[in-house]
């Protein structure tokens, strides 16, 4: 079967000269298994201008071998920051870049002694993240499905939302529906929030039971073959005042907005504006606590970050939540979002339940 994984490390080592590099020290799963198809959670893959090594551990080699090809598989012998130096050391590698958000100090204090004395390292982010940026038709695809399915999962939560129901029961449900539909999990912890924990964006599920005039927020999303989706709807147990739809509706609007901001050209700031300014045209944009949206793919959070002044431009093949949200302390939160996909000259909204205020 054809893979796309060689092609990928052909373009990302036809970038290392650019970068004055010899190799590249990918330390993120996500990105180890974009360039070779490795999905273990544990080693680290170079690659040189010449090939690639991953060096994992024992209880990963087997499965290593058989999910790449054309990549040299090192089974580890001691810390992997040892096994990865004294790999560098063994070929000669002069100027290896890593990403420095994702190595700690002690680490790379043994990357250096394990190398010797002729290794140089490097800090060198994004080059791989760049390429995750720009999703291939094959990955769109599967984005696809993974908004579906997140779809059909909102769908079935927003069935068995009633009052006396406890968050966690929802949030169990949720899951246990995601992987009975297929997904191979939640691609982060799914959000349960009810009536003033509704206020908090990134509220855990809790024993809390949900109670007649509540605001909930639902927030999911699943890992359908390796790639991410995530979904949030803001539900009303019972009816919702004025002031309730009043802020949903400019949420909405908000959402809306930013949504047509999305196009290939334009920078990450100019799609969070447009959200912003709704939100400040109703005098809400202070409870407008967090980024607009963020990439989306094999990570459930990746590039490029739509947020305040973000220069960064939207390309063809990028995926972004586009998710605003009032949060006022005391009495509630309302999120909408939904993941966006960026082509030549249109967008797609990947994620298609109704975006109407919920009233259950
Ligand atoms: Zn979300
Ligand atoms: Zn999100």
């Amino acid at each position: 079967m054809k893979t796309p994984f060689a092609l990928r490390r052909r373009i990302l080592q036809s970038q290392l000269g650019a970068a004055n590099l010899t190799a590249l020290l990918i330390t993120r799963p996500a990105s180890w298994y974009y360039l070779t198809g490795f999905s273990g959670e544990a080693g680290a893959l170079v690659v040189s201008r010449s090939g690639a090594v991953i060096v994992t551990d024992g209880r990963f080699t087997a499965q290593a071998r058989q999910e790449t090809s054309g990549v040299r598989i090192i089974q580890q012998t001691g810390a992997l920051a040892v096994s990865v130096g004294q790999l560098v050391r063994s070929t000669g590698l002069a100027r290896v870049g890593f990403d420095a958000s994702q190595i700690t100090v002690s680490t790379l204090a043994a990357l250096r002694r394990a190398s010797g004395k002729r290794a140089r390292w490097i800090a060198a982010a994004g080059h791989v993240e760049g390429l995750r940026g720009r999703k291939d038709a094959a990955e769109l695809a599967r984005m696809r499905k993974a908004a579906a399915l997140a779809d059909r999962v909102m769908g079935h939560a927003l069935k068995i939302l009633k009052p006396g129901v406890r968050e966690l029961e929802i949030a169990a449900e949720i899951e246990f529906q995601m992987r009975q539909l297929g997904a191979s999990g939640p691609a982060f912890e799914t959000i349960v929030a009810s009536g003033e924990r509704s206020a908090y964006p990134h509220a855990r599920a809790t024993a809390k039971r949900l109670r007649k005039n509540e605001l909930v927020v639902l927030d999911l999303g699943v890992i359908l073959a390796h790639y991410c989706s995530d979904i949030t709807r803001t539900v009303l147990v019972e009816r919702a005042s004025q002031k309730i739809r009043k802020w949903h509706q400019a949420v909405q609007a908000a959402q809306w907005a930013a949504i047509e901001a999305v196009k290939a050209g334009a920078t990450c700031g100019a799609v969070d504006a447009a959200a912003r300014g709704v939100l400040a045209a109703q005098d809400l944009d202070q409870h407008f606590v967090h980024s607009t949206g963020h990439g989306l793919g094999l990570e459930v959070h990746e590039d490029p970050r739509v947020a305040k002044g973000q220069k960064q431009i939207l390309e063809p093949g990028n995926v972004v939540t586009i998710e605003p949200g009032v949060y006022v302390p005391g009495v509630g939160g309302i999120r909408i979002e939904d993941d966006v996909a960026v082509h030549e000259g249109s967008t797609e909204v990947l994620t298609r339940t109704p975006r109407d205020l919920i009233e259950i």
